[in-house]
């Protein structure tokens, strides 16, 4: 059992390195210096800020995946 909304401090150089670069939404390799940290259970639905919830993903990816999502 998990106690509270414990999450893990997620360092954004180990997600990229596990992910290769490359988004987890297109599956294109993302530029490492304008990629976000994509929620893939988005925060507001419930997922957790730790690595088995993160991905790389391009900025555009991101937001347009958020604005379905809502
Ligand atoms: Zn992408």
């Amino acid at each position: 059992m998990k106690i509270g909304a414990f999450v893990e401090i997620v360092n954004y150089a180990v997600v990229w390195e596990r992910d290769g670069g490359t988004c987890g939404i297109c599956g294109l390799p993302a530029d490492p210096t304008l990629w976000e940290l994509d929620h893939v259970v988005p925060l507001a639905l419930g997922g957790l800020h730790e690595y088995a919830n993160v991905q790389v993903s391009h900025r555009t990816c991101n937001r347009s995946k958020g604005a379905k999502a809502a």
